[in-house]
């Protein structure tokens, strides 16, 4: 997706010492995190810490060497739990779904359409220089994908990839831009970069992580409660009924979840979860994938012989494009909400970019010389 801002310019920091040095994942820690902390919750103090280190070390080692891959072009490491087949599959039933409602209401440009024929003449060069696989990284799963291109007759400027490389591009864009194929080639490539970079699959991953990661959390903080309770119906009753306790364990297990059991029970309600999940997980998780798709797209439009220096002016007429839509509708998103950094800050992080590929030359072609930051408005 394209559109949609945000509130301060983030700190950027250029890089560009060490060749091939990866870029570490912010998750690298929360497996031994887990671990240890499960562990000692359930109540097994500091030998069940170690335990649940050990356990949490063997699931990382397992994550670093079977799961992770590296991000082409920014050398980000990223975990993608799901096969590419099951990727693809989701890409295409998604794609039937969408598309066949804009098909019904005779929405969808046919093949040889001028609007059709320039998307797709700008998409087989960009399409073209992937496929000769610059950047490094984790390119695997690129033969796999099944390339198609569709104009959907929509007056908002905007655009969209699927998993497996199915793009859409609405009409409002293509006006928005002028028909101008420079300026459409930062699109495209910010929509091919997605696929490249495998967001999908790894939004999906940690999705999963975190939903396994809270259960895991919240099961052991249950034990750990009621663990305190049977002690304290020990102390009161000494030491006969095991049985009792057996059965209280039963009863008693996720009670207070929903908001209603102390403060534990509303720090775990599920209203908070959803909540912090957004602001801490979320949201820069989109942004960034937002920023590094503009900065890979930028090196695709570049490899496909487009001059990069368009892609800041799309991204300023996108912005302004934005906030006039916003006006219309007589309101703000919030900059907290919005998924996208705001436009602003992805046309710096463009223009330092490009000012980096002026100083280091070819070699920038394949590789992105900023740090794409995590947390950013
Ligand atoms: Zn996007």
């Amino acid at each position: 997706m394209l559109i949609a801002p945000a509130l301060q310019p983030a700190h950027h920091q250029a890089f560009f010492s060490c060749a091939d040095q990866t870029v570490a994942s912010p998750f690298t820690a929360l497996p031994i995190a887990i671990g240890s902390a499960g562990a000692f919750l359930a109540g097994y103090g500091v030998d069940g810490a170690i335990l649940g280190a050990v356990g949490g070390v063997a699931l990382r080692a397992f994550q670093a060497l079977v799961l992770e891959q590296t991000v082409p072009f920014t050398y980000r490491r990223h975990t993608v739990v799901l096969p590419v087949g099951i990727e693809l599959l989701m890409g295409d039933l998604t794609f039937k779904q969408q598309i066949g409602q804009y098909e019904q209401a005779g929405r969808v440009l046919p093949q040889n359409a001028s609007e059709s024929q320039l998307v797709r003449k700008i998409a087989d060069r960009i399409i073209d220089a992937v496929q000769k696989q610059y950047g490094g990284g984790y390119q695997k799963h690129i033969p796999d994908f099944k390339w198609s291109i569709t104009v959907v007759n929509d007056k908002t400027p905007n655009a969209f990839v699927l998993p497996g490389g199915k793009i859409v591009v609405f009409t409002g864009l293509i006006k928005l831009l002028d028909g101008r194929e420079d300026l459409l080639a930062a699109v495209i490539g910010h929509e091919v970069a997605h696929a490249v970079a495998r967001h999908s699959g790894e939004k999906l991953s940690v999705q999963l992580a975190v939903t396994i990661a809270l259960n895991v959390g919240l099961a052991a903080l249950q034990f750990y409660r009621n663990r305190q309770q049977q002690q304290s119906g020990r102390q009161q009753q000494g030491w006969g009924s095991q049985q009792q306790r057996r059965g209280g364990y039963g009863n008693q297990r996720y009670r207070g979840m929903g908001g209603g059991g102390g403060p534990g029970g509303l720090l775990f309600s599920p209203q908070v979860v959803s909540l912090f999940a957004n602001l801490f997980l979320q949201l820069p998780f989109s942004r960034r994938a937002e920023a590094e798709a503009d900065l890979i797209g930028l090196k695709l439009m570049a490899l496909a012989g487009y001059d990069p220096k368009a892609a800041p002016d799309t991204f300023r007429k996108l912005g302004q494009a934005e906030q006039s839509m916003r006006a219309a509708m007589g309101g703000n998103l919030g900059a907290l909400q919005c998924t996208h950094p705001r436009s602003e800050t992805r046309v710096q992080l463009l223009e330092e970019e490009l000012q980096n590929m002026r100083e280091v030359g070819d070699a920038a072609l394949s590789r992105v010389v900023h740090k794409v930051p995590y947390w950013m408005l």
